[in-house]
């Protein structure tokens, strides 16, 4: 890992708090303090630890990372992603391509576990910062501002109580799903918007499937599974951590939306049934697996202000978008690249934080429309209306070329197309 910290003299320097020590909050703590701004990370949580199971950091993301040095301790954690394919519910193929190294891309595509990366960031950040940098039990409560500063006051979520007030000359809220400061912001929001479907989570490790570093869609609208490895100690056996998803349509109230929310493979299991061919057996696989979380698929209406003087939003508070195209962490973390930008270059932070919020709101927001139309996944369905089921080795009802330009259009819309990787390789060179 690069020595970092505060080996750069910024143009203007800050003193920046930061609640939400989650992928985003973390990732901005470090690309700020690398800048050698003043950061202080506030996590509600007492004790971080690994929840959640798999995501993906696209290419586009993962420059972003290694910039910060972390590329070797991402690759102990991670698989590098190889290919992504599509199939019909009976195990057809549809569409595959090749992704980060693998499609001659400058940057890697990584999947991995989550928790893992989170606690990763967690241990450079405390290394990094300080571990007096990094305040748990911390749940930002309100805030106020004046011409000279921000006021943050933090509360001890499980007792309500008053743990701490921090002034700085800008307060970023990473604080995810239902932020704090987006609800101060927009008081009439109300809960996340639910897709209508639920999302069925979990990891078990297992032989590895097709090359053992691929991932793989299948289904349609009404039923779908998503699968792919997400490396560490496992891969590194020969065998695999496998990540799954499950998805179906459900009624739900999503006002109470949590990542973390155990469940029954029973509740889905009998949709998936004949889900079974040669090279996976999913309801194996399901059924297998120690622990499984439901997740509602949200989202939220994109908003046209992150920025109030000197607060702003980043990552999920900003932007929460549903998982298709795995995009949502890596679209954080290119806001944490865009932040650190203007905040370092600019000494008025009202400005910075305008400037940031115009480099990244409008393309977050048509990405979180675009991914309403369910991202690049929604091929699975054409081939659902489309075949009459005369495809059997591979899918011809729909051409080639219009799942190609369908794949390509998705990259180009979130900024991680071969040639807009390629140009910024070639930035970064020069
Ligand atoms: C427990 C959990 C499990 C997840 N599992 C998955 C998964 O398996 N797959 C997947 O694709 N995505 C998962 N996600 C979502 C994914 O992490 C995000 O979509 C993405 O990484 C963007 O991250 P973020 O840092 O903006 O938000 P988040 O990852 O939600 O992080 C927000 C952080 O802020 C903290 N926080 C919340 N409110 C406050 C407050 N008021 N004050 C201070 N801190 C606060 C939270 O504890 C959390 O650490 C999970 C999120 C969480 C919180």
């Amino acid at each position: 890992m690069s020595s970092s910290p505060a080996n750069a003299r910024p143009a203007h320097n800050h003193k920046i708090l930061i609640a939400g020590g989650g992928i985003t909050g973390l990732t901005a703590a470090l690309a700020l303090h690398q800048q050698g701004q003043d950061v202080t990370v506030f996590e509600s949580v007492e004790r971080p630890r690994e929840l959640g199971v798999g995501i993906n950091l696209l290419p586009h993301s993962v420059r972003v990372l290694h910039d910060l040095g972390l590329q070797d301790a991402l690759e102990e954690i991670s698989i590098l992603t190889r290919r992504l394919s599509f199939y019909s519910e009976d195990g057809v193929k549809i569409w595959e391509e090749d992704r980060g190294l693998h499609a001659g891309n400058p940057w890697p595509q990584y999947s991995l576990h989550r928790g893992r990366l989170q606690m990763l960031l967690w241990r450079v950040a405390v290394k990094e910062l300080g571990q007096d940098r990094l305040l748990t039990g911390h749940h930002l409560a309100s805030f106020e501002q004046d011409e000279n500063e921000v006021r943050a006051t933090f509360v001890n979520r499980a007792s309500g109580q008053t743990v701490g007030t921090y002034g700085g000359d800008v307060l970023i809220a990473a604080d995810g799903l239902h932020s704090a400061a987006r609800k101060f912001f927009n008081p009439d929001e109300g809960p996340p918007v639910y897709s209508g479907l639920m999302l069925w989570r979990g990891a078990i490790e297992t032989e590895p499937f097709l090359d053992g570093e691929s991932m793989f869609m299948a289904g349609h609208d009404e039923a779908k599974a998503v699968v792919y490895p997400i490396g560490g100690p496992e891969h590194q056996k020969g065998r695999s951590l496998v990540n799954w998803i499950a998805e179906r349509p459900v009624d739900f109230d999503v006002s109470t939306a949590d990542w973390n929310r155990e469940a029954s493979p029973e509740a889905f299991s009998e949709y998936f049934e004949d889900w079974r061919w040669d090279w996976i057996n999913l309801p194996e696989l399901f059924a297998k697996t120690p622990v499984c979380y439901e997740f509602p698929m949200s989202d939220r209406d994109p908003l046209d202000r992150w920025s109030y003087g000197r607060v702003t939003l980043l990552g999920d508070a900003a932007h929460a978008m549903r998982p298709n195209g795995s995009n949502g962490a890596s679209q954080g973390i290119l806001d944490c690249e865009a932040i650190t930008q203007a905040l370092s270059t600019e000494s008025d932070v009202t400005v910075a934080l305008e400037r940031y919020q115009e480099e990244r709101l409008e393309k977050t927001a048509v990405l979180t429309l675009a991914n309403r139309q369910s991202g690049p996944e929604r091929v699975l369905q054409w081939v659902k209306d489309r075949c009459d089921r005369s495809c059997v080795e591979q899918h011809q009802c729909v051409p080639q070329d219009e799942l190609a330009e369908a794949a390509n259009a998705y990259k180009q819309l979130a900024g991680f197309d071969r040639a807009k990787l390629t140009s910024l390789a070639s930035a970064t060179s020069d």
